[in-house]
């Protein structure tokens, strides 16, 4: 039987004191979208770091195609895992291609030089996600969405077989989010990626999630398809906020509706 993409046994962690992942265990299937969910502070940008590496567990296993995370070298683990961290405003004075191109780090030789299939690589991946107008521009004077499709393009750019992203909608307008979710899927189907998204939208989880996980606390609160994960009481109980679910008129879609208090009969 084939191993599964991710693979993850009794995962502790812990920053100094503080027990952020309790003893998670779940797995991510082959060409899948996975998306995880939960509250601030709940541990998915912890559990992220895990997973590529960053970070080291406490306790716990790890694999990745089978094989212990400590088992990869950096390089090797960067060849198959490509990151998209959580938006952080950079401000370094490299062009945005020198940016993409470092993507390519991973797949070059000893003397860590470019050849044209480099550059070629690097193009079509700001082609994918609409900045190819950009590359010669300075990441430092692009927007928070601009860097934000560059970091999506350095990742595609790495070619990697897994494609980890933190919040990446985060800072997107209305058409640039749906357009990064739309590019997600497109490379879970083209190119048979496995995609690994946090994502604090529960909506578009819903829509593009083949499988979610709903993290509280560290610890798994649901995992599954989205209709089974996004039900209205446990979405209230994880969140504590009233909500109301149903379908999406798109489909079979759990839809979630945020309910504002003044709609809330007042008994105080
Ligand atoms: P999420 O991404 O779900 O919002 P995080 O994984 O960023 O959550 O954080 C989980 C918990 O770990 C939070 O309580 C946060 O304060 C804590 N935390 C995150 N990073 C660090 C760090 N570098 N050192 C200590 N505590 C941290
Ligand atoms: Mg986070």
């Amino acid at each position: 039987m084939e191993p599964m993409v991710i693979d993850i046994k009794n995962l502790v962690f812990s920053y100094e004191k503080s027990l952020v992942l309790k003893e998670l265990s779940f797995s991510v299937q082959k060409n899948s979208f996975f998306i995880i969910i939960g509250p601030n502070g709940s541990g998915k940008s912890t559990l992220l770091k895990v997973i590529s590496g960053l970070l080291k567990p406490k306790t716990g296993q790890v694999n990745i195609f089978g094989i212990p995370i400590k088992n990869y070298s950096r390089k090797s683990l960067a060849k198959i895992m490509a990151l998209v961290p959580q938006m952080v405003s950079v401000d370094f004075p490299f062009t945005v291609l020198d940016a993409v191109l470092m993507g390519r780090a991973p797949h070059l030789g000893v003397f860590g030089l470019e050849q044209a299939i480099d550059i070629n690589i690097a193009r079509q991946a700001l082609e994918f996600t609409g900045v190819e107008f950009l590359a010669h521009r300075k990441m430092n004077q692009l927007s928070g969405g601009e860097q934000q499709r560059v970091f999506i393009a350095r990742a595609i750019c790495q070619e990697p077989k897994i494609i980890l992203l933190d919040e990446p909608t985060a800072s997107l307008d209305l058409a640039h989010q749906i357009r990064v979710m739309d590019l997600m899927e497109k490379l879970k189907i083209e190119k048979e990626i496995t995609v690994v998204m946090v994502s604090h939208d529960v909506n578009l989880a819903s829509m593009y999630g083949d499988n979610l996980l709903l993290l509280k606390a560290g610890k798994i609160v649901n995992i599954g398809p989205p209709n089974e994960v996004i039900n209205f009481k446990t979405l209230e109980e994880t969140y504590g906020c009233t909500l109301l679910v149903d379908e999406s008129p798109l489909g079979k879609y759990p839809r979630i509706t945020l309910v504002p208090k003044k709609y809330l009969s007042s008994t105080d």
